[in-house]
């Protein structure tokens, strides 16, 4: 049986994907259904399943992520303004799982508090 998650196969070139940026611990990719004008997903190679099940032993991929996150904001200049989001769990909309956050910029169509 073939337990990877679509993530991992992205990671592992099985699948193709529109990879933006790619690095040791992470790669960002565009999100196949956007949501916005700019939607991407940092996904750290590590098949975290979910941010709950993160440890203290993945502190660096964490933080790598959330670095990631600025600097594909100031690369598609939206560093003024943009969210990030994190569906933890199936309740809260979580469908892969294999950890990522979505960048969201421009017309979104979220509702967010302000
Ligand atoms: P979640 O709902 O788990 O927070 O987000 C999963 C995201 O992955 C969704 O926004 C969905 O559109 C995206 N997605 C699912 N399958 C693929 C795929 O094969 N390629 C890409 N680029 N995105 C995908």
């Amino acid at each position: 049986m073939d337990n990877k998650t679509i993530f991992q196969k992205i990671i592992e070139k099985e699948i193709p994907s529109d990879i933006i940026f790619e690095d040791e611990l992470c790669i960002v990719i565009k999100d196949i259904n956007p949501q916005a004008p700019l939607h991407l997903l940092i996904i750290p190679k590590k098949p975290i399943p979910k941010l709950s099940e993160a440890s203290k032993e993945d502190l660096k991929i964490l933080g790598h992520l959330m670095l990631i996150v600025g600097n594909m904001s100031r690369k598609f200049d939206v560093d003024d303004a943009f969210n990030v989001i994190i569906n933890n769990g199936e309740k809260a909309g979580q469908t892969v799982f294999h950890l990522h956050l979505h960048l969201l910029a421009g017309n979104n169509k979220l509702n967010l508090p302000k």
